[in-house]
């Protein structure tokens, strides 16, 4: 079974994120958790969290089906020790939002070296960061997003994910979630069925499909490898509808939250029936 939605809007409380997703039609949905330009979220309180849950029963989308997203601000991988620290204090937090909110899985961005280290320097620190994040919390599960590389994003390449699995300590509390758009620009084509199934093989001899915990449905305005990041409108940009046909028709991607990022969400609606009518009968 596929399980489509969006990242939708959690203003004026996280509860109103399910009430959100069930408007569309979604069966899934990504969120974040509190405002993600800012460093400090006042904590969630039992009164938000039952309203929360209450929505999610109503809406009918299982915890498994929620990807949160973490701040953008926070970066695992930091070349300055006191920064990196401060994002990890950031990262913990978040991982206790989720499990305070029944969720299972924090989609997050591995990070950047800001040109200061080398990229496998900073990938060890990311590494470090995500032992360190297990360590102290209890069960969410650290979900991996593959970036489109621009700046000194690191992630781009299927090793930077494939590395930071193998180093986890808890290969139960590990996962990646796969961006169409950012795999894409990063330079993996999946526009036709040779060229995708080409790019799902890389993906499963370097990373493994069993750590596929969540994807990203983008299609993308840059050309393939690009390294550019730039959503576009499912059908309307370079990837084109046969790609996501053959994610929908993919029995590998099961059971998993998978989510719109598209930049117009008036076309939400219409882009996850657009989706499911492309699963073959
Ligand atoms: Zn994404
Ligand atoms: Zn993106």
């Amino acid at each position: 079974m596929k399980y489509v939605g969006a990242h939708v809007s959690a203003s004026g409380g996280v509860f109103n994120a399910p009430i959100n997703a069930q408007k569309i039609g979604a069966k899934a949905f990504a969120l974040f958790t509190k405002n993600q330009r800012q460093w400090i979220a006042k904590p969630l309180d039992e009164e938000t969290i039952s309203q929360f849950k209450e929505a999610l029963e109503r809406a009918e989308i299982l915890p498994k089906h929620v990807l949160p997203h973490d701040s953008y601000l926070i970066n695992l991988g930091h070349p300055d020790a006191e920064k990196r620290a401060k994002s990890l204090a950031a990262f913990i937090d978040e991982l206790e939002r989720c499990e305070q909110l029944g969720l299972d899985r924090l989609n997050f961005h591995p990070g950047s070296h800001l040109k200061l280290i080398s990229e496998d320097a900073c990938l060890e620190l990311i590494s470090q960061s995500m032992n360190e994040a297990i360590k102290r919390t209890k069960n969410v599960k650290l979900v991996i997003e593959n970036t489109a590389g621009q700046g000194s994003n690191l992630g781009y390449k299927l090793e930077h994910l494939g590395y930071l699995v193998d180093n986890c300590i808890d290969k139960e509390r590990v996962g990646v979630c796969i961006d169409t758009c950012h795999i894409f620009t990063a330079g993996y084509d999946i526009r036709t069925k040779e060229a995708y199934e080409q790019t799902m093989k890389k993906f499963d001899t370097i990373v493994g499909f069993r750590y596929l915990q969540g994807m990203h449905l983008n299609d993308s305005k840059p050309d393939l490898g690009t390294r550019v990041d730039r959503h576009d409108s499912l059908g309307k940009g370079k990837i084109g509808l046969e790609a996501f046909s053959l994610i929908m028709n993919d029995k590998r991607i099961d059971d998993i939250p998978m989510i719109l990022e598209t930049i117009d969400e008036s076309l939400w609606s219409e882009e996850i029936e657009l989706l499911y009518s492309l699963i073959e009968k």
